[in-house]
């Protein structure tokens, strides 16, 4: 990198360390030109990436809509609360590990789907039918056989005739 004081295109690392519990590394650098000493700090960068709205425009990520959107699909169901943060949690894992800047809402939405899915059924559904916009009954209810066909769903099926 530049010397910050005469501008010379060359410097050397003289020491390097891990700082703040390994966290930071902190870097000795001498000037190869005026020999000046300083430092840099180099950090992980673990930025929340920004959201593309489905219209192109684009929204800092706001944790307490994403949680309020999982307690309002999971209101009066039988999840914990640790359970809940822990999912919340893995969702922003998951956006900051992509290493994007900008993330698509949709993407989003479809991680919250498969954690949703995960601890709760009548959640996931209750969500989906929001987020995705079911057309219809028929594509609602499509969704709803989806699920239950899934091996591990512990949902009784119930026996009827088909019809449709
Ligand atoms: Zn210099």
């Amino acid at each position: 990198m530049h010397c910050p004081f005469c501008g010379a295109d060359d410097t050397k690392v003289v020491d390097s360390r891990l700082v703040a519990e390994g966290d930071q590394v902190r870097r000795r650098r001498q000037c190869l030109s005026c020999h000046e000493r300083f430092t840099t700090y180099e950090v992980a960068e673990l930025v929340m990436p920004r959201i593309i709205k489905q219209d192109g425009t684009r929204e800092p990520f706001d944790e307490r809509k994403l949680r309020a959107g999982l307690l309002r699909a999971l209101e009066k169901r039988p999840v914990s609360i640790e359970d809940i943060e822990s999912a919340i949690n893995h969702i922003k894992h998951f956006l900051q590990a992509t290493g994007e800047r900008e993330i698509k809402a949709f993407t989003v939405g479809e991680k919250v789907m498969e954690q949703l899915q995960k601890l709760d059924e009548v959640a996931y559904v209750r969500f989906a039918s929001v987020y995705r916009r079911f057309k219809d009954l028929t594509e609602f209810r499509r969704e709803i056989d989806r699920l239950e066909k899934q091996p591990e769903s512990e949902q009784a099926e119930p026996k009827q005739s088909e019809q449709d």
